[in-house]
């Protein structure tokens, strides 16, 4: 397994963290919750295990917002200066954070492994050559690895079991 280290941080530069190893999946979002809560064309996210994530300095606040599938999501910012960092969802709670990828201090070292939500992509942004895209959500058994599709399986069992 990997143990490639990233490090990442907000705007203001009191809050850090530092991910070690490789993504489970890196999801670029067109829908049009992630277009308003960016304010962007879309979202990318690099999915990885809640406890990979170290925070190194700073203050995480968490917001509370409405998800595409109707469920909350909770948007992790910093503190001082209010930069989305990472988010969770209702599905998996902290068992997985999705990592703006934007925030990495090298944010080049990861590309999207799916495209989302197409249909509410903005007509102008063009799509990334040779990575699967779909309309809206898609299912991660046709798209990720056998690896990280193992890991993230073994997430969806720990939170059956109460985690997270
Ligand atoms: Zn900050
Ligand atoms: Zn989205």
């Amino acid at each position: 397994m990997s143990k490639r280290v990233r490090e990442g941080g907000c705007g203001c530069g009191a809050t850090r963290y530092r991910v070690s190893g490789e993504p489970m999946m890196v999801h670029n979002c067109h829908c049009r919750l992630c277009q308003q809560q960016t304010g962007s064309t879309s979202v990318v996210n690099a999915f990885f295990e809640g406890d990979r994530v170290d925070l190194l300095c700073g203050e995480i606040t968490e917001h509370e917002v409405k998800g595409g599938s109707g469920n909350s999501h909770v948007i992790c910012r910093c503190g001082q200066c209010g930069t989305a960092l990472w988010s969770w969802y209702a599905r998996l709670g902290r068992l997985s954070y999705g990592l703006r990828a934007g925030t990495l201090d090298d944010p080049d070292s990861v590309t999207p492994d799916v495209v989302i939500f197409t249909e509410s992509k903005m007509p102008w942004v063009a799509l990334p050559e040779g990575v699967p895209y779909f309309a809206q959500y898609y299912d991660f058994r046709e798209v990720l690895p056998a690896d990280n599709l193992a890991r993230l399986m073994a997430l969806v069992e720990r939170r059956k079991a109460g985690e997270g």
